[in-house]
């Protein structure tokens, strides 16, 4: 039987069975992490379940599975065909684990379960299978070539954003933030070398690939051109094939080298630099568009005796699930960087602070349900964090340092007050 489409939306989990204590405990830690855990009572329910709606993924006790009727242990290897399961065992042998492989399972836990291993798996198997389509940021003065390179690279996979005024350029570029640029050379207003000059003196813009398409034939003024930050130089008329070649090229080295300067390597979160240059950027916004910000800084409670009692392995595992949590429960709009050790920043762009406190509020009662494991023992821990918020009736936290400063002392108030607390910056 084909299951039922999955919804897109939901990371849906189904745990069976639903009396079994560890299945219901697994249900409530994936709630945290933001995953709809259905538990279900039997294989038949599961059977269903599945055909009504299909689930990212799927936990059964393997004891209990192995032991089933021939005919539902088929129902299930024949489930496991379309969707991954994965099994939770008291027994840790080869036997048992082999019984579990025949069963279909492609995952094998030992109780106590370890939640982290499980969501590892389960975010693994969710990953989007394709790679996001590459942004460009076309800046030609020529609306109809402009509207042509557009189409090319649109049909190719690329999300194009157009701009045939250079002076909108950089506009267009905090906005839209591109992975790459293509720059017309001779434009009314600014040439193409001069605004590529003008990235270029923004520390944020130093990586981004500038391709300059340009009628240009003499080599001397192309390789001038070059010289002011120009990665590429494509001569007009150019081979759609060739544009479409030049430009992937580029936006895949680009990726892999950002990804490496710019995320930090334990959580995948934005690093301390590029936090706070994504956080320059959205303040600039809120400015323009007359939008508010919240900014918030988040600290682990006594996060040194975590690492003296449990180890440092343990205490990366804390840092790595509270990093889980954040990207999971906040918009993709949300900027979440680590700030330091086991500190963590947040921009939420659009969010009065009314909002913001609710938001880490709520995030602050899940991390504190949260259990984290070491070995064989399971432990839990707290945050507490300070937000401020960025708005036009208090210009003197229009600005990325004293915002995070606001925050911060915020975040010293909650840990004077006792910790495992949201404070609001005083309003000044
Ligand atoms: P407080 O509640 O006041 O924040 O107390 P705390 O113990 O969390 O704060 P403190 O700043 O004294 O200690 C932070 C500790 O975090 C010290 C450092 O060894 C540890 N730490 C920093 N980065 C990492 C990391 O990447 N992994 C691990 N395991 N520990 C880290
Ligand atoms: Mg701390
Ligand atoms: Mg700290």
């Amino acid at each position: 039987m084909e299951p039922a489409p999955a919804n897109n939306n939901a990371k849906l989990v189904y745990l069976w069975p639903a009396q079994s204590q560890d299945m219901q405990e697994a249900a409530r830690q994936l709630g945290y992490y933001g995953y709809e855990a259905r538990l279900v009572d039997t294989p038949e329910q599961l059977v269903d379940s599945v055909a009504t709606q299909a689930p990212t993924g799927i936990l059964v006790d393997a004891t209990l599975a192995c032991e089933q009727a021939p005919a539902q242990k088929a129902a299930l290897t024949e489930l496991a065909q379309h969707i991954p399961v994965a099994c939770m065992s008291d027994q840790s042998g080869i036997a048992d684990r082999l019984a579990a492989v025949r069963l279909g399972c492609q995952a094998y836990f030992t109780r106590p379960l370890d939640t982290t291993s499980l969501l590892d798996t389960l975010d693994r198997l969710t990953a989007p299978p394709q790679a996001e389509a590459g942004k460009v940021l076309i800046v030609d003065d020529s609306p109809s070539l402009a509207a042509f390179y557009a189409a090319n690279l649109s049909e190719a996979g690329f999300v194009c954003q157009v701009v045939t005024d250079p002076l909108k350029s950089l506009e267009a570029l905090y906005d839209h933030p591109p992975e790459l640029i293509l720059l017309d050379m001779n434009m009314p207003g600014a040439s193409g070398q001069e605004i590529a000059k003008v990235i270029r003196q923004q520390d944020a813009y130093l990586s981004i690939p500038i391709v300059f398409l340009s009628a240009e034939s003499d080599v001397g003024r192309q390789r001038e051109a070059m010289s002011h930050g120009g990665d590429e130089f494509l001569h007009k008329p150019i081979q759609p094939e060739h544009l479409i070649s030049a430009v992937r090229s580029r936006v895949i080295r680009y990726r892999s080298l950002r990804a490496l300067m710019v995320r930090d390597s334990l959580t995948g979160l934005l690093n301390h630099t590029s936090y706070k240059e994504r956080l320059r950027a959205e303040v600039a916004r809120a400015k323009r568009q007359n939008k508010l910000l919240s900014v918030a800084m988040i600290d682990i409670d006594h996060f040194k005796n975590v690492n003296d009692t449990y180890g440092h392995p343990a205490g990366d595992r804390v840092i790595k699930n509270l990093s889980r949590l954040l990207k999971q429960r906040l918009r993709g709009a949300d900027v979440i960087g680590r700030y330091g050790g086991e500190e963590f920043a947040l921009a939420l762009p659009d969010t009065p602070i009314e909002v913001a406190l609710g938001v880490i509020n709520s995030l602050r009662e899940s991390f504190a349900a949260i259990e984290h494991h070491a070995g064989n023992v399971s432990f839990r821990n707290t945050f507490s964090a300070g937000v401020a918020e960025c708005s036009p009736q208090r210009p003197l936290l229009m600005d990325a340092e004293a915002l995070i400063k606001a925050a911060d002392e915020a975040l010293y108030v909650s840990k004077h007050g006792g910790r495992n607390r949201v404070t609001a910056a005083a309003v000044g």
